[in-house]
């Protein structure tokens, strides 16, 4: 007998249908002997729908009363699914986050789990009972009703995965696993069958959007067995963990990309210590998040200083380096380009392996492509290009590394 904790995101209960199909998969579990607890999402686009509504009452209405009402829509769900599952003879209780009691800090619209009591859900497995609960909410010390920021259903499921020692989490999704890369540019990307939760990171940071990357990190942290499937189709998804794919020995795992990306230079800035920080420093103070940073070595007192900002940062970054100018002195010029991209390289096999930067490097000179920033780390290698050669560059580094889709 195992213990599984199943969540299922939004479209996965999207309708009254697709509740009664979820409810179906978990009676084949639970009636081959499976303790199951499932956490549900709102139905989609139902947490939206609460958001302007409150919009539409209040221009900025208090965290605390946003919480009341965003957390309704998982209620609406767990209701309906303990329906769904007693329609087809299963018995099956629902519970809010206050009544599991999933004890949260006070930041409402984002708070942190700090405890989860785990008697009442251990009562009704141990009674042949499925345990029903509500994602992305909780109770704080005070009895407020919070939630866990948006997506955080995916965080309940690994946290109540880890409370009860759970033997796997499934997140059932639209997708059917983590692929090498998106599909919509590289047809011929694979379904990973495993990958370990640093590579999940790292692809999760770089814009591969199947999981809460708060949700892996928890994971991660108290190691919960992830697998991520898809509510429509059989199969095995992709596990995540913290072993290594004694079948998949790649030594790249993935190819991530972010579209997001601007670049601002500023050139002919002197030379002087303190310099770095008096550029990012004001750059920080507005909030605005840099990612790659370069500092050219100097000729004749003067350097160039380049770094990496979210395209929606651009507009500001720059205005804020312009206000740099004259305090910076000399001849500093600014220079921006918001139409590029980063492309990036992911793998714990890289560790092991020399050689893996330059084979990227040559694959992209030999489909003419400049580089124009470079960045590492132990898993991990990003390049900035134009955003003029993402597709040409992720397609020709997916075949580089071996990771294209074998055609039977
Ligand atoms: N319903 C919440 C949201 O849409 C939480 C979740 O779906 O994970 O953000
Ligand atoms: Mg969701």
């Amino acid at each position: 007998m195992a213990l599984y904790v199943y969540k299922f995101g939004g479209t996965s209960v999207g309708t009254v249908e697709r509740i009664k199909a979820v409810a179906e998969k978990v009676k084949k579990s639970h009636d081959a002997g499976d303790q199951i607890v499932v956490v549900v999402s709102a139905m989609s686009g139902e947490t939206n729908r609460l958001v302007a509504l409150a919009k539409e009452m209040q221009v900025q209405p208090t965290d605390r009363e946003l919480d009341v009402l965003l957390s309704t829509g998982e209620q609406v769900t767990i209701a309906l699914l303990s329906m769904a599952l007693h329609n087809v003879g299963v018995d099956a209780r629902s519970y809010t986050g206050a009544q599991v009691k999933i004890l949260t800090d006070s930041a409402h619209t984002k708070a942190r789990i700090r405890e989860i009591d785990e008697a009442n859900m251990r009562a009704d497995l141990d009674a042949g009972r499925v345990v029903v609960v509500a994602g992305f909410q909780g109770v704080d010390e005070q009895g407020n009703i919070t939630t866990l920021g948006r997506g955080g259903s995916d965080t309940t499921g690994v946290a109540l995965a880890a409370a009860l020692k759970a033997d796997e989490c499934h997140i059932y999704t639209d997708v059917d696993g983590v692929y090498t890369t998106d599909p919509r540019v590289v047809p011929k990307a694979r379904r990973l069958e495993q990958i370990t939760f640093e590579e999940m990171l790292e692809m999760a940071s770089l814009g591969s959007k199947v999981l809460q990357i708060r949700s892996v990190e928890f994971a991660g942290k108290y190691n919960v067995k992830l697998r991520v499937l898809s509510s429509f189709m059989e199969g095995n998804g992709t596990l995540i963990t913290y072993e290594e794919s004694e079948m998949e020995r790649a030594l790249i795992s993935g190819i991530a990309f972010n579209r997001d990306e601007a670049k601002l230079t500023l050139t002919g800035v002197p030379d002087l210590p303190g310099v770095a920080s008096k550029i990012l420093g004001p750059v920080a103070a507005e909030n605005i998040e840099v990612d790659m940073i370069v500092q050219n070595i100097s000729a004749h007192g003067t350097t160039d200083f380049t770094f990496t900002v979210n395209r929606n940062d651009f507009a500001r970054a720059k205005s804020v380096l312009e206000g740099l100018r004259n305090e910076l002195g000399g001849n500093t010029q600014i220079i921006g380009d918001n139409s590029i991209v980063k492309v990036s390289i992911v793998g714990v096999g890289m560790r092991s392996h020399a050689g893996i930067a330059s084979t990227m490097f040559k694959t992209l000179a030999d489909e003419g492509i400049n580089i124009q920033m470079i960045s590492t780390s132990e898993i991990k290698i990003s390049v900035v290009v134009d955003e003029k050669y993402l597709e040409l560059a992720v397609r020709a580094l997916h075949k580089a590394f071996d990771l294209d889709q074998e055609t039977a």
